[in-house]
């Protein structure tokens, strides 16, 4: 399913066509579908270069510059898979049972240095290397073992089969395998599948770096006190702590006053300082709103409205060399516009190699929801289930884009498609989790 979402949201985009730039802010009124827009973002958001060779521990989030070939077998051995006795298969009894001689015992980490000779056994451990001329386990529970001045013997039965209970060298990872490809994210599995082949150090890429800054003259830092009308910059939180989650490197820029020339000289020097500039508000066409006008002044729009909700003044493009993103004001616009437009694109110039990582799974909506049709809209939503284990969701109530207690109490958006009208409680949607596993 979220295969078809994700082009349905995002549309299918492999072609490279140019999209010529849109040079007049004025010029384009109309709605750009969302399926466009990523088209156009993404035929914009190109890898960096550059990497840097760091410690394992150090790599945890990091995008792995180049592939990873496995320089060792893992196991690196054959060994036993559990506790009980090695024999060679040739032993086995075809029916009835058979006792056999107890040669001695492997440890894991402490092989038996000599080779078992046919109608004998080894007890071993899991995790010990089969001892020579063995190549089957039992486990030590379906056998009886018996101790006497002779030395130790087993008896085992019928229904065993050769070659059971043993890891063979090189069953999991072989030398020469390629095991994780460039542009992987390092998560916990990684950490310890590198570390298992005994690699201290990788290449990871360059971490991106991310200007960003916040307008409005209603604007106040933490630590001013508000006068009326006033507001906290919260959307400079959010986005830290959003960018701060991708792993890129941030450059804070702060409050910018809506004032011609102070945006013109933000957009400059965000643009020198980042691969990717972001911006929150002035992006609509209200008096003082001066985003679009100094990015069409300063480089190229190629596009600033798009057909969702929250989220329609979005201005896209480039300023000098970087990516520029001109996000809404509102405190929910600029959670939901990050997370469908922005971070897809940050992960591809980051060098990710996950196509689109937004994933959706279906679930039973339980609220009733308004849609428009001609746009996408999001809401903010709790994933839940039903009495029968089935995954149901509800609306989180009132819809503001203002509203970022919403964004706290929700753990997922519902996603209702373009072409889609409203849905009534009981129908199927689209829904994209905020968190998996970590
Ligand atoms: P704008 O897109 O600039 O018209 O802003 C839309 C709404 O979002 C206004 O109510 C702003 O006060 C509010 N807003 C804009 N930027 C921020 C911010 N950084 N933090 C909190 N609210 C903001
Ligand atoms: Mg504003």
């Amino acid at each position: 399913m979220s295969d078809e979402v994700q082009s349905r949201l995002m549309g299918t985009v492999n072609e490279s066509e140019h999209t010529p730039a849109v040079d007049c802010y004025e010029g384009d009124p109309e709605l750009l579908p969302v399926s466009e827009a990523w088209r156009r973002i993404e035929s914009q958001s190109a890898p960096v270069s550059g990497q840097e060779r760091v410690a394992l521990r150090d790599a945890l989030g990091r995008l792995l510059a180049e592939p990873i070939v496995s320089p060792m077998n893992v196991p690196g051995h054959t060994n036993s898979a559990m506790d009980g006795y090695a024999l060679a298969a040739a032993d086995l009894p075809a029916g009835g049972s058979l006792r056999l001689a107890v040669l001695g015992t492997a440890w894991a980490g402490r092989p038996f240095d000599d080779e078992a000779t046919p109608g004998s056994a080894v007890r071993v451990m899991t995790g010990a290397v089969m001892p020579r001329g063995t190549d089957t386990v039992i486990m030590k529970e379906q056998v009886q073992e018996q101790r006497d001045d002779g030395g130790d013997t087993i008896i085992i039965g019928p229904d065993h089969h050769a070659g059971q209970n043993v890891r063979q060298a090189g069953e999991d990872i072989a030398i020469g395998d390629q095991v994780l490809c460039a542009g992987k994210r390092i998560m916990p599995a990684e950490l310890g599948l590198l570390g298992s082949l005994g690699i201290a150090e990788v290449n990871v890429k360059r971490r991106l770096r991310v200007a960003f800054f916040s307008t409005g003259d209603e604007l106040r830092s933490l630590g001013e006190s508000l006068a009326l009308g006033e507001v906290y910059d919260s959307n400079r939180y959010t986005l830290y702590g959003m960018l701060t989650r991708l792993g890129v490197d941030l450059i804070d820029l702060g409050v910018i006053r809506d004032e011609p020339d102070a945006v013109h000289a933000a957009f400059l020097e965000a643009a020198r300082l980042g691969d990717a500039v972001i911006s929150t508000g002035g992006a609509s066409t209200g008096e003082a709103d001066y985003i679009g006008e100094t990015l069409a002044r300063l480089g190229e729009v190629r596009f600033w409205r798009i057909a969702i909700r929250p989220g329609r003044p979005l201005a896209f493009g480039r300023v000098g060399d970087a990516l520029f993103f001109g996000l809404p004001g509102n405190p929910v616009a600029v959670m939901v516009t990050f997370y469908q437009f922005v971070q897809p694109a940050l992960l591809r110039m980051m060098g990710s190699n996950e196509a689109h990582p937004n994933a959706t799974v279906r679930a039973i909506c339980e609220s009733s929801l308004r849609k428009k049709t001609g746009r996408v809209e999001i809401y903010r939503a709790i994933l839940g289930q039903d009495a029968g284990g089935r995954p149901t969701v509800r609306s989180c109530g009132k819809p503001g884009s203002g509203l970022l207690h919403t964004m706290s109490d929700a753990n997922c958006f519902i996603i209702l498609p373009e072409d889609g009208d409203s849905v009534a409680p009981g129908a199927e949607v689209d829904v994209q989790p905020f968190f998996g596993l970590i």
